[in-house]
């Protein structure tokens, strides 16, 4: 039995005979930006990096190390975000899974948790199985969370419950639920100045929209046990 999902945890005997037995592997992905006073900065990818865990232990995968960061440039005016520049990403996420690729990895599953990552991401895949020879299936995991609790949780919104469930889930300690505020005028006006005419519809700008239902890490299990689900 492996000692760890986590390819950074494993020895190379142990990945060796991991891919020769399941040639799975699972990129975890997610960003570095601003999810208001009560959300740590690396939100996106814990949820990513949680759901991709559960997954591969179902699955007998391999977790993959690919970047904390993403494509967030929307959320540059706040100062928790550091964005990469798409073609940065993308070059990021091929190498590494190019590299698994010669080691013996034929399956890739992207688990993503955000929503700037996604066009880079479908180019990726494509490349990935053009030119390597994978097969790719990339998961939009918010969306799967927002599908399984969306109705007890208000929808999926920036720094809402589904995104702190998510993070409660493996790291509690990071989750401040007295510090949910309301967003002021002023964010609202740093949002909007650089956003693209409706591209924030489904957004909350910096807080949870809701204190009363934000979760708890009793509440947050189901969200981890049927991540694989
Ligand atoms: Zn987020």
């Amino acid at each position: 039995m492996l000692p760890s999902r986590y390819f950074v945890e494993l020895t190379q005997p142990e990945i060796a005979a991991q891919l020769k037995k399941n040639p799975l592997v699972i990129l975890p992905a997610g960003s570095v930006e601003q999810h208001g006073p009560h959300l740590p900065a690396g939100t996106d990818s814990f949820a990513a990096n949680t759901m991709a865990h559960a997954v591969a232990e179902r699955m007998d995968a391999l977790v993959i190390p690919g970047t904390p960061l993403g494509v967030t440039p929307m959320h540059m005016p706040f100062e928790a975000t550091i964005t990469l520049a798409p073609d940065t990403y993308m070059r990021l996420v091929t190498d590494a899974c190019v590299s698994t690729a010669k080691h013996g990895a034929r399956y890739l599953l992207i688990l993503n948790w955000h929503e700037g990552n996604m066009p880079s991401l479908a180019l990726v895949a494509e490349a990935l199985h053009r030119e390597h020879a994978m097969t790719v299936l990339t998961v939009q995991a918010c969306y799967v969370a927002e599908e399984l609790y969306g109705k007890s949780c208000n929808g999926l919104t920036h720094g809402g419950e589904i995104e702190a469930l998510a993070v409660l889930a493996e790291r509690p300690e990071l989750v401040h639920l007295d510090r949910i505020e309301l967003p002021t005028l002023r964010t609202v006006t740093r949002w909007i100045a650089c956003a693209a005419p409706g591209a924030f519809s489904r957004c909350s700008p910096t807080s949870a929209r809701s204190r009363r239902r934000a979760g708890s890490a009793a509440h947050s299990t189901p969200l981890r046990r049927r991540a694989g689900a």
